[in-house]
């Protein structure tokens, strides 16, 4: 078995599981040019689907009318052009904390690499809060990498389906056995808790879904036994795959669940739209025992802090060069935070990206400065 997150890549790497790694480590000022380079690159992608649903969105008849299917094209790209145009970061310099506070999100993560990076690594963040408060009442417990699949087929909802109904199937066995409405055997009443998420992947050979769980157990499930069970839920299927999570960060580990969102941008524009056209509206997470019934986040902007001092950073996307410039700072001080936090106006360090215990205020420059 595969230990996973153990050879985790270095940061600046583009697949799904790294960019939601990224996104979801709270990170200082010295992460803020990978972070633009990060949206950028979103943003490269969603232009490209744009343009993609232009085309599919020009009327094909005399009166130059639209139909639905056209209108809808239209309509995601309205949306999808105006999202991440522009950007606002915030600096908490006195504790080195970004965050992404505002922006125009268009909310369609299974079209959108901008939303769908906040979408996960929000999601990301309540399961692992919930997971620290599971193992501290539970500490024998263990994470553990989970995927069940299906054969790949031609028609999308149809395998999308068949996937949904098996993994509910094992959720209601569970909960009998659990309760002891009924004495069946399954494997899943040994699992304490899951969150998995659906994915949907096509290289050119049919729809093939499959489900990233992360289960909590007090052993490794045994992987026979677990494939033995999904064929007798399925009738068609029966490849499953057991891994250990990192014990010490099983954040990385909860990153193979969490990208769920972003794998659609592996996929080409039409079957992308494809894709999102047959799971528009679908909750492509589902959860059991001690993970269920977590509230997830509405919004894609991080959380504020409290009472402390920060610079606000305004960036805007520029087409020609493929990048966020920026275009405005902005620092907001209360009067209570003026000697504290800003610290000596001369003798200090001024770079923000210095380490912290070096940095003493951030560099201003031009900035404008607003005193709260
Ligand atoms: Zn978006």
């Amino acid at each position: 078995m595969k230990n996973i997150g153990a050879e985790r890549p270095p940061p600046g790497t583009e697949n799904p599981e790294d960019s939601i790694w990224q996104e979801h480590s709270p990170r200082g000022i010295e992460t803020l040019p990978a972070k633009l380079e990060r949206y950028a690159s979103a943003r490269v992608r969603s232009l490209e689907m744009v343009d993609y649903l232009r085309t599919l969105a020009k009327p094909t008849d005399s009166h130059l009318s639209r139909n639905v299917d056209q209108q809808r094209a239209l309509d995601a790209s309205i949306r999808l052009c105006s999202c991440g145009e522009w950007i606002t970061l915030r600096h908490y310099y006195s504790v080195d904390q970004l965050r992404l506070i505002a922006a125009n999100f268009c909310q369609q993560s299974k079209l959108c690499p901008l939303c769908a990076i906040r979408r996960g690594s929000r999601n990301m963040a309540v399961y692992l809060e919930r997971y620290a408060f599971i193992k501290a009442q539970k500490p024998t417990l263990q994470p553990f990498l989970v995927t069940l699949t299906v054969k790949n087929g031609l028609d999308l909802l149809e395998r999308i389906k068949h996937l949904k109904t098996a993994v509910r199937r094992c959720i209601d066995a569970r909960r009998q056995a659990l309760t002891g409405n009924k004495s069946g055997h399954t494997i899943f009443k040994e699992f304490s808790a899951g969150i998995g998420a659906f994915e949907i992947t096509n290289t050119g050979k049919g729809w093939h879904p499959h489900v990233h769980f992360i289960i909590l157990a007090e052993t490794m499930p045994d992987q026979e036994r677990l494939s033995r069970e999904w064929l007798k839920r399925t009738k068609d299927s029966y490849i499953v795959d057991v891994r250990a999570i990192d014990q010490v960060n099983p954040a990385s580990g909860f990153c193979e669940v969490f990208k769920y969102a972003m794998k659609f941008q592996g996929m080409s524009c039409e079957n992308n739209w494809t894709a999102y056209c047959n799971l528009r509206g679908q909750h492509l997470l589902i959860s059991f025992g001690d993970f269920y019934g977590v509230k997830l986040p509405e919004k894609l902007e991080d959380d504020c802090l409290d009472d402390l001092p920060y610079i606000d950073l305004f960036y805007r996307y520029l087409v020609g060069s493929s990048a966020y410039t920026l275009v405005k700072d902005e620092l907001h001080i209360s009067a209570a935070q003026v000697g504290i936090a800003v610290g000596p106006a001369e003798g200090g360090n001024g770079d923000p990206t210095a380490p912290a215990a070096t940095r003493v205020r951030p560099n201003l420059g031009d900035a404008h400065v607003r005193y709260d």
